[in-house]
């Protein structure tokens, strides 16, 4: 007679748990985007200018228009999702 032993399984619990850090990583990124929108230019740490390669002349930082600043990946697509929303279909 074969004894049986009751066991928890591991497979559903594995999958649940990196739905759950994705989730709070998620959460977490799209709370940063709502707090600080706009994230400081790589290209010219926000300085708003770069030196040109061949004169080292001093030009508006093309990526930022000068800003230094532009904003998260995140935030433009809550504002594109939002004004998807707002739009809406008219009823
Ligand atoms: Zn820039």
């Amino acid at each position: 007679m074969p004894t049986l032993a009751a066991t928890a399984t591991q497979a559903g619990s594995a999958a649940g748990m990196i739905i759950l850090i994705l989730t709070i990583v998620t959460l977490g990124y799209l709370t940063a985007c709502m707090i600080r929108p706009f994230r400081r230019c790589r290209r010219c740490n926000g300085t708003g200018s770069r030196r040109s390669l061949i004169l080292r002349a001093g030009r508006t930082c093309r990526r930022c228009d000068g800003h230094g600043e532009h904003l998260r990946t995140g935030r433009v697509a809550i504002n594109y999702l939002r004004e998807l929303h707002d739009k809406g279909t008219p009823r």
